[in-house]
């Protein structure tokens, strides 16, 4: 490996000096052999661990078939994937893309075109809640509102407001006649892995009724089995209009897809949205074979029980380095803990260590294993967790 990265590579990436050659499962292996337990999953996209064999299977088939055809085709696989994501969700209709910013940015769309058509033409403004992380496209950056991410790209996109995650109250008093739609992450990711309350979330949906909104959920990240569900917000067990999908969906190919009710997405007709890549017959493939895997039998209880362990080795590091690890946050399979240490410094010890995690907002340290991840990866994870807390301490 080159001492430094190409500057042939458009400098937006701060990279460790790791680079990987093979994945087996939880586990990343560097070209000279070392193993690196992964808590990291490529940022919540590899759901089903590395290289899972029916994905290989699937993929390797699919490549000696037929890998793109664009949509001026019926696609049968994007079809299927479609019909099941719909008997598995509370949508009726789907839209595939290629990433987490251009389900989001669909869904965006419809929000404003559903209220251009069905709703009152003057509404058009989304909030959003402090904290997010939308994607990286001139829209996704304003609906998180993150100045960070924004500076420099002025002018912003029109149409977004921010209130704090959690608060209804403050939700109500934004809400203005040109107020199209609301748009949350049931569980913010990026921003520092804080999990929307059951009452909160039911109370967006409220909130939403009571005003003529749209309810947009972001589970770009929280989606696709992350919390023991398909979907997030179903542990609230309302239904919104809208649902952005992506990072494990593919579980390591690029896919995207924005989910809707009949109602709602009757706002698009041939011409309103589209996409050259999206949905392709190689996308598909992997799609449904993740599918095929995640509503097996057992697959959402796995992951419940082995977010339950994981919650209960947080809970206990806390207890045991209180000077390092401050707060659990999270749920289920997309927890994280809350440092006093800054997250960047212990993110690089754990790889030192061995185990790869990734860093969020609000100095958090992000644990976002692959779902098929077993008992004793966790209980090894957790005992790196503690043998870097007590090093740290110690230095
Ligand atoms: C990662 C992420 C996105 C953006 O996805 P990309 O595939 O990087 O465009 C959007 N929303 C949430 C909640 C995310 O975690």
């Amino acid at each position: 490996m080159a001492a430094t990265v190409t500057p042939a590579l458009m400098n937006t990436y701060a990279r460790s000096e790791l680079a990987f050659e093979r994945g087996e499962g939880a586990y990343l292996i560097t070209a000279d052999g070392r193993r690196y337990l992964d808590f990291a999953s490529g940022i919540a996209v590899t759901a089903l661990g590395h290289c899972h064999p029916h994905l290989v299977k699937t993929l390797a088939e699919q490549a000696g078939k037929l890998w793109h055809v664009s949509n001026l085709y019926r696609i049968p696989d994007q079809e299927r994937l479609a019909d099941r994501l719909v008997a598995n969700s509370f949508a009726d209709q789907v839209f595939f893309g290629n990433s987490g910013a251009e389900a989001v940015e669909c869904g965006l769309k419809l929000i404003r075109k559903w209220q251009d058509d069905f709703g009152d033409p003057k509404r058009y403004r989304v909030i959003g809640c402090e904290g997010s992380f939308h994607g990286r496209t001139l829209a996704t950056l304003a609906a998180a509102g993150n100045e960070k991410y924004l500076k420099g790209y002025a002018p912003d996109v029109d149409g977004f407001d921010q209130v704090p995650f959690g608060n209804l109250n403050e939700l109500r008093q934004k809400i203005g006649p040109e107020t199209a739609g609301i748009l949350v992450e049931p569980v913010q990711g990026e921003g520092g892995m804080r999990a929307g309350s059951v009452e909160y979330l039911r109370g967006l949906r409220q909130v939403c009724d009571e005003y003529g909104l749209l309810l947009m959920f972001d589970e770009v990240q929280a989606g696709m089995g992350r919390t023991g569900k398909l979907f997030a917000h179903e542990w609230a067990g309302i239904t919104p209009d809208i649902v952005a999908t992506a990072k494990g969906i593919g579980a390591g190919f690029p896919m995207g897809a924005c989910l809707a009710t009949n109602r709602v997405a009757a706002a698009f007709g041939p011409g309103n949205h589209g996409t050259t890549f999206g949905g392709n017959p190689l996308a598909m493939a992997v799609g449904n074979a993740v599918l095929d895997v995640m509503l097996a039998p057992g697959f959402m209880e796995h992951v419940v029980a082995m977010g339950d362990r994981l919650a209960g080795k947080l809970d206990d590091l806390i207890q045991r380095h209180p000077a390092v690890y401050a707060e659990r946050r999270g749920k289920d399979l997309i927890q994280g803990l809350k440092c006093h240490l800054p997250n960047t410094d212990l993110v690089e010890k754990l790889r030192g260590a061995g185990l790869l995690t990734v860093g969020a907002g609000d100095n958090v340290i992000r644990l976002l294993p692959p779902l098929i991840i077993s008992e004793t990866e966790i209980d090894l994870a957790a005992r790196l967790l503690g043998d870097v807390a007590a090093e740290a301490k110690a230095a």
